[in-house]
């Protein structure tokens, strides 16, 4: 029976720690770091994702502003407030909540955050040092708090066979990239992949990123197998990952729940990303 990766006890002990570091920042400099949030039109989930992480913010004594704008927005505008916020000395992290309502030109309005401040680690300056193997400001959030997750385990990654399911920027190729730099072997699959069931059971870390719950049953997973499952899929009966969690359990060696693994993981690197740019400004390290 695989061990269950608790992500809300790894997130917390994150968070605890940025509490305190947060705290000794002040202390020493007078700097309290503050995470900017900019949420454009009314989706639902998103709402839900922006309160979550105020909430987390304000328990690890980050200052947040929530520019809440309506979806009919003006680009151009948009644009204006994300440079006037890039020179505001007291903002140091800058988070456009995804999705941005269709009439939005994504890409077009991400570039405009300077990359010191992007703490959601998916600007295009911070991606393209990842994937040239230099040293980004921040790492993307999901993607390094699934890092930790399996560090979490004590095993090496080092020389592992491991399978990305999943070729989104925001998860799948960063935690590729990421799994690469640790040393594993990497094979990134995706829906047009053959025998994804064959790949799978080579893996001896797994990484599901697909959004379509069940897509990993149990007889795909190599014995022993680290299995991370970041999907978020919202079914009647609740919210369910991308693997049969019960089947999958009696295989794995380790395992993460969802909820409860990978969604604490991607806050807490966000709160930890902010702290660390604060320190940056401050001359703190
Ligand atoms: P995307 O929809 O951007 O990417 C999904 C990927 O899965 C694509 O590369 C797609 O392939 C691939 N895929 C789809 N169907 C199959 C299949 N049958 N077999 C193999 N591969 C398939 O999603 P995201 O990467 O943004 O998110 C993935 C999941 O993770 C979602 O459930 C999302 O809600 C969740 N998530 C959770 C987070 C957390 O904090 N817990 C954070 C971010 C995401 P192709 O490229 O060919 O279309």
């Amino acid at each position: 029976m695989a061990k269950i990766i608790d992500g809300k006890i790894i997130a917390q002990g994150i968070k605890d720690e940025v509490r305190e570091k947060a705290a000794k920042l002040f202390e020493a400099t007078g700097v309290r770091p503050k995470l900017s949030v900019i949420l454009v039109g009314d989706d639902p989930g998103s709402q839900v994702y922006v309160r979550n992480k105020e909430k987390a913010c304000a328990e690890a004594g980050i200052e947040t502003e929530t520019h809440r704008l309506p979806a009919s927005y003006d680009e151009k505008q948009l644009i204006e407030l994300i440079k006037g916020l890039n020179a505001e000395q007291k903002v140091h992290g800058i988070l456009v909540q995804l999705p941005l309502p269709k009439c939005f030109n994504e890409k077009e309005v991400l570039i405009n955050v300077a990359p010191a401040k992007d703490v959601d680690g998916l600007h295009i300056e911070n991606l393209g040092r990842l994937f040239a193997g230099q040293e980004p400001y921040f790492y993307p959030c999901t993607p390094s708090g699934i890092i930790r997750l399996i560090l979490s385990t004590g095993a090496q990654i080092k020389g592992k066979e491991a399978v990305v399911v999943g070729r989104s920027n925001i998860v799948g190729k960063p935690t590729a990239m990421l799994l690469l730099g640790q040393h594993a072997t990497v094979t990134i699959c995706h829906s047009r992949t053959m025998n994804l069931g064959e790949i799978v059971k080579r893996a001896d870390i797994l990484v599901a990123a697909i959004g379509k719950a069940g897509t990993i049953k149990a007889d795909m997973i190599k014995r022993g197998a680290i299995v991370i499952d970041v999907g978020m899929n919202r079914l009647p009966t609740g919210l369910a990952g991308d693997v049969d969690f019960e089947g999958a359990r009696e295989v794995a060696g380790y395992i993460t729940p969802v909820p409860g693994g990978v969604g604490p993981m991607t806050i807490a690197m966000l709160l930890s990303n902010t702290l660390t740019s604060a320190e940056r400004f401050a001359g703190y390290r």
